[in-house]
């Protein structure tokens, strides 16, 4: 690493170890508890001309991996510069000639990264909506509205092994706009949803329509709903959980953890002989033995026996990088 006072935000580095050994090309924060960010192991003469070809390789790689789907994220973008922000638009317009682009901005990592604000806007076209599909269910999207980009696409094939299993009476806990609900909703006798969110429901309504299926839309807070319907004795035969990420950081990872065993231990307690519950977690720092430890305590304090029927991840266009740990995050368990 280099003296940082003379280096400006954005800046492309040399990055060489303490002996001098150049190590790769970095994009440099000033701001970031990421000082630097590998781009490359070799050395970068043309940053835009690397992040047209990132682009296209990123395209290429998602074609040939997904199906049934017009909807996936195409690339992870680490920094934001103007004629970085240019290079970018003009390649995707390039290659996937959309309608409109639209530029999402989190207004909290600018922030963070000291970037000038920035609004959320139509950077190119003039429709922000439009309905995709995911295996045949369709979604209606806003870019401009919802949370995150407004659709859990990490999700996709996950929806795709719910439904496989789903059937009888379903309950989708943290339901968001329908991600699982409609997929269950393909199979299951009955569904049930439940998000706090008033304004995701609503546009789980509009989709469930959308598709032609009735659901029941539940708003309440989940961890009271699903302990009143455990106490009533309310049975199930599917049951979903896809909370948001209780562990933001390793500090917080027992609470978390004792926030999933609540939630599956009720869960638990409310499936069917039989039953299915597909549990999920987004937090990078639950690891996946973590998450197994905490499903079996749950099945351990309820004197239940539980298959692992499948252990998934995440869909593959949020690619898990061998030696980046970091990028395996989404555990799904199906249990049963
Ligand atoms: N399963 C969804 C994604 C869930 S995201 C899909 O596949 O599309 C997490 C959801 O949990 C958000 O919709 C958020 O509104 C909801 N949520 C967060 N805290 C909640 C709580 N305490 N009770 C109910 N819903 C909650």
């Amino acid at each position: 690493m280099v003296s940082s006072d003379a280096v400006p935000p954005g800046a492309v580095v040399d990055v060489v170890d303490e002996r001098g050994k150049f190590l790769g090309t970095a994009l440099y924060s000033s701001s970031s508890q990421i000082a630097i960010r590998m781009i490359s192991p070799g050395k970068v003469e043309d940053l835009p001309g690397l992040v047209r070809k990132r682009i296209q390789a990123a395209i290429a790689y998602r074609e040939q991996v997904l199906r049934e789907t017009d909807a996936y994220r195409v690339v992870f973008k680490a920094m934001d510069s103007e004629p970085l922000r240019q290079t970018v638009l003009s390649e995707l317009g390039d290659r996937l000639k959309p309608a409109a682009i639209v530029e999402r901005v989190d207004p909290r990592v600018r922030e963070l990264e000291q970037l000038p604000a920035r609004a959320s806007s139509l950077a190119l076209g003039e429709k922000s909506n439009t309905v995709f599909s995911m295996n045949g269910v369709r979604f209606h999207f806003d870019a401009l509205l919802g949370q995150k980009t407004g659709a859990f696409l990490d999700q996709r094939e996950n929806y795709a092994a719910a439904q496989r299993y789903a059937r009888g009476e379903a309950l989708d806990v943290f339901c968001y706009q329908g991600g699982f609900s409609l997929h269950l909703a393909q199979q299951c006798s009955k569904v049930s949803g439940v998000d706090s969110s008033r304004s995701a429901l609503e546009v789980a309504e509009r989709n469930a329509a959308l598709n032609g299926h009735e659901v029941e839309w539940i708003e309440a807070n989940a961890f009271d709903l699903l302990r009143d319907y455990a106490d009533a004795g309310r049975q199930y035969d599917t049951i979903v959980l896809d909370p948001p990420a209780f562990a933001r950081s390793k500090r917080n990872l027992e609470t978390a953890l004792r926030g999933y065993k609540e939630l599956n231990l009720r869960a638990l307690k409310m499936l069917r002989p039989g039953g299915v519950l597909i549990t999920c977690s987004c937090s990078y720092h639950v690891s996946q033995a973590d998450f197994a430890q905490m499903l079996s305590e749950a099945a351990g304090d309820l004197r239940k026996p539980l298959r692992v029927v499948e252990r998934r991840g995440q869909s593959p266009d949020h690619p898990v990088l061998l030696g980046v740990p970091e990028t395996a995050y989404l555990k799904c368990f199906v249990v049963s």
